[in-house]
């Protein structure tokens, strides 16, 4: 299968939250609606993963369902909000799936505790990203989940800056605009001042 000349960002510090801002405006009026089985499939190979394509192709619904959820459920987090019981259910639904890659071995005198190696499932995959969601959530650091600073940015991220003052999803998608414009509106003061 065809996958999207796209690159994805990757800057929201946690896989979920990445995953949940997948669907970004590419050049308006294109953008990524991730409803497409190559859409989907190039953000799980561009975040390292692997999935069996037949079962995303057969089962995209439900990563475009949990998607919807997830989203909802990091908003209301946000927003300071009460998240919805059915949308913390989709969580629950699917983290089952993850620890059925999980395989104990003995090797070299030892246990480990080890990921299988074959392609995710799409629940397995949404049973990873459920996981990833659901220790961020139940952590101190559901705190620092924020929006982008820039009112015309849907970007969410985890802070982790020592500061704790991150305001941009990234400086050169929103921070550079943000000073450039703030620039301009400076400049248009001091002159009609
Ligand atoms: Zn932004």
């Amino acid at each position: 299968m065809k996958t999207l000349d796209f690159t994805f960002q990757f800057l929201g510090n946690n896989t979920a939250v990445d995953f949940a801002n997948s669907q970004v405006l590419v050049r308006s009026p294109f953008f990524v609606s991730m409803e497409a089985t190559n859409e989907v499939l190039t953000w799980i190979e561009q975040a390292g993963l692997t999935v069996d394509v037949a079962d995303l192709d057969a089962n995209l619904h439900k990563v475009t369902e949990f998607r919807n959820g997830l989203k909802a459920i990091f908003a209301a987090c946000i927003d300071e909000q009460e998240p919805k019981p059915k949308h913390i259910a989709l969580l629950n639904r699917y983290l089952p799936a993850y620890s059925q890659r999980k395989e104990v071995k003995f090797n070299q005198g030892q246990f480990v505790l080890d990921e299988v190696q074959h392609p995710f499932s799409v629940d397995e995959f949404l049973g990873f990203l459920a996981h990833e969601a659901a220790t961020l959530l139940a952590s101190p650091q559901v705190l620092k989940l924020k929006r982008c600073s820039n009112e015309k940015c849907i970007l969410i991220y985890v802070d982790k800056s020592k500061s704790g003052r991150r305001r941009w999803c990234s400086m050169e998608i929103c921070g550079n605009r943000a000073k450039a414009a703030n620039h301009y509106h400076n400049s248009k003061q001091a002159k009609a001042g």
